[in-house]
């Protein structure tokens, strides 16, 4: 792939992502190297080990998503890193950032990113934000091929998170997945679990 074509594709994850991050170039690159060393493989489900752009990479890419299932977040991990694997085989390959290839000296911006010590203003002006992250970009492509590991990997399960069966909530009436076959009230009518309070009822 030449340039023109490398920048037209992170274009297009940049409108998918909604967002200029620099993580999502190097989440290109990332995302050729794996798909160039998996090879041709008729199915493949990737397992993403950070939060950060790098998952709408993949996901836009590899057409391994949240929704399909062949997406899973193993950010637990926290590692700008992610694995590609043969989904019939459970093949795969993982690519990493490899800090030790990363110079303070050379690259020092590009450094600072990965082990998030760039200047705190990037957190509160935009201009900074946005002026580091070109010079982020602009240090990976001079040391891109260099910095991205790799290795082969096999997956230790790649089998279903387990599907379970649906109840309706007996105070909402919705209907919702639950281990429990007893469990007749949803986790946000039992205050288990929710994420929003209601403002009010519509209809
Ligand atoms: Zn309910």
């Amino acid at each position: 792939m030449n340039t023109t074509e490398f920048f037209s594709v992170v274009e297009r994850v940049y409108a998918f992502h909604g967002r200029r991050a620099p993580g999502i170039v190097i989440g290109v690159a990332m995302v050729h190297k794996a798909v160039e060393l998996l090879g041709n493989v008729k199915k493949q489900i990737a397992f993403v080990e950070t939060r950060t752009c790098l998952p709408d990479v993949v996901q836009y890419l590899c057409g391994c998503t949240i929704g399909n299932g062949d997406l899973r977040m193993v950010d637990q991990m926290g590692k700008y890193a992610f694995s590609l694997f043969n989904k019939d085989t459970g093949n795969g390959i993982r690519v990493f950032i490899d800090i030790n290839k990363i110079s303070l000296e050379n690259t020092p911006e590009l450094y600072k990113f990965f082990l998030r010590r760039r200047d705190p203003v990037v957190l509160t002006s935009k201009e900074a934000r946005k002026a580091s992250g070109e010079l982020v970009v602009k240090e990976f492509l001079t040391v891109a091929d260099k910095i991205i590991g790799s290795e082969k990997v096999s997956a230790l399960d790649l089998s279903k998170p387990e599907l379970f069966e649906a109840n309706i909530c007996l105070n909402c009436k919705e209907s919702f997945t639950t281990p429990s076959k007893d469990n007749n009230i949803c986790p946000h009518c039992s205050q288990e679990f929710s994420y929003y309070k209601i403002c009010e009822q519509q209809s």
